[in-house]
């Protein structure tokens, strides 16, 4: 078997930019140092710097090297693991009040592209949860009906709706998600970095901060090469949080996600796929797969599926070639229409999981140090919103989706329980979908 497959460690959507800033290497002051240059990080310094707050941004390599830059570009409503199961452990009530968070954060971030004139080929199709088997179509029946009865803008297309849309075959029936759709996540997040360089926030890269002094105020933040004297800090560093920074080790544990392109298609290959809606589209399964169409929409991406978790909140390494050969075979079963339709590109990155599926926006007891973490792989929209609700606690301002998410949040299990328990889980999910694709290979 051949082992070399095309791997890019960072993604297919962002690369070193051109003006990358200077490291931080001297003691400097701010009104607020923010730690992090993702989605979360810079909405977060634009909004401040736009109430007249001195800011400064701390960016370990570049602004979108994390999963900002690698992500699939899924612009989702989608809330916890998924509808039904929050309504189980949540109660319908607060099931609502996360789903209108979840729906006002795809709003809030196709406010931010109107605002800023942000051209990141965003296409407002929206996405499909596609049922595959016969047995997923009672769920997303149920999942709809929940949802419609919550006010949640969703349709469940029957058979004959979905092949009046042209989704591509495997796609038998699903839930439409009316509101977002999919972009190019790495012209997203360099125009936001723009707009934060414009607007006049020093952006540090290169530059990574080991420690935060925060039992007085003012508060220390330790770079590698210099510090920050700051009356407030906002971590932004997502799934990184607890092993660049040490910090949220109990709250936030990372997962190493992998992507991929195919190579282009020829029109005959465009035609036999049809996807003339070019929604984006997540299957079913208990861990899910992802598909969209590129933003030039010669090819198909998607992943997902196969995560990994790292003993200790590590971040797991992405060059997995067993994982890679899966996604291939896969690809092949899903796509039966395009026999000779390779996966060209593999990469990934670690999206920031949290025992609950939900995000965490709040800060420590001091009021000093504000995170904005957490978004379980649906940080696109939610980590846009995050920065601007990070921002508000941090100008004292009241937020509704802040009072919205606010509840108890657990700990996390130590090791080597927690190692176990993400296991056991992910064989759980596994050997249910395994089930379900075992049947489908035999129709
Ligand atoms: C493979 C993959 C696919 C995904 N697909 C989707 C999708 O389709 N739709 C969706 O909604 N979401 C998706 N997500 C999730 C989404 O990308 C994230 O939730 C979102 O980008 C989080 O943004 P952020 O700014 O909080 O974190 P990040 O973008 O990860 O930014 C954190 C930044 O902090 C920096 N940093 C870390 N430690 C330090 C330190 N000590 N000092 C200084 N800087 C530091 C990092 O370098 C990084 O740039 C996906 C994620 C991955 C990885």
């Amino acid at each position: 078997m051949n082992h070399n497959y095309n791997f890019e460690s960072t993604s297919v959507w962002v690369e070193e930019p051109n003006d990358k800033q200077a490291a931080l290497t001297e003691s400097i002051q701010a009104d607020v140092a923010i730690i992090g240059g993702g989605y979360t990080g810079l909405s977060a310094a634009l909004n401040l710097k736009e109430a007249g707050v001195d800011v400064v941004l701390l960016e370990r390599d570049y602004c979108g090297k994390g999963a900002s830059g690698r992500n699939e570009g899924h612009l989702t409503p989608t809330i916890g693991k998924d509808l039904p199961t929050l309504v189980k452990y949540v109660g319908q009530e607060r099931a609502i009040e996360f789903a209108r968070f979840a729906d006002r954060a795809v709003e809030y971030t196709e406010s931010i592209f109107q605002k800023y004139q942000i051209d990141c080929d965003y296409k407002p199709v929206g996405n499909v949860v596609a049922g595959l088997h016969p047995k997923h179509r009672d769920p997303l029946k149920n999942m709809a009906d929940l949802a419609q009865s919550l006010g949640v803008n969703v349709s469940f297309l029957d058979e004959d709706q979905t092949r009046e849309r042209g989704l591509p075959n495997m796609v038998k029936f699903g839930v439409l998600e009316h509101c977002g759709g999919h972009l190019h996540p790495g012209k997203y997040v360099m125009a936001l970095r723009a707009e934060a360089l414009k607007a006049g926030v020093r952006i540090y890269e290169d530059t990574t901060v080991s420690e935060i002094t925060h039992k007085t105020n003012p508060v220390e933040v330790t770079t590698d090469k210099g510090s920050v004297t700051c009356d407030k800090v906002v971590v932004a560093t997502n799934a990184y949080a607890p092993s660049t920074l040490g910090h949220l080790k109990s709250k936030v544990f990372p997962l190493r996600v992998t992507l991929f392109q195919t190579r282009e298609l020829s029109e005959a290959e465009q035609e036999a796929v049809g996807w003339k809606g070019k929604e984006g589209i997540y299957t079913a399964h208990e861990a899910l797969e992802s598909y969209r169409p590129s933003p030039d929409g010669k090819r198909i991406m998607g992943g997902s599926k196969f995560v990994r978790y790292g003993y200790g909140g590590k971040l797991a390494g992405g060059y997995q070639p067993a994982v890679f050969e899966q996604f291939k075979n896969i690809f092949k079963e899903r796509f039966p229409e395009l026999p000779n339709l390779e996966i060209d590109t593999f990469w990934g990155g670690w999206i920031g999981m949290t025992l609950d599926f939900l995000p965490m926006n709040q800060s420590n007891k001091q009021e000093n140090v504000y995170y904005g973490v957490g978004y379980n792989g649906h940080g696109v929209a939610q980590a846009t919103l995050g920065g601007k609700m990070v921002a508000d606690q941090v100008l004292g301002q009241t937020n509704e989706d802040v009072d919205r998410l606010r509840r108890r949040i657990y700990p996390l299990p130590p090791e080597p329980f927690r190692w176990l328990g993400v296991n056991a889980l992910k064989w759980y999910f596994d050997h249910i979908d395994r089930k379900i694709d075992n049947e489908l290979r035999q129709h």
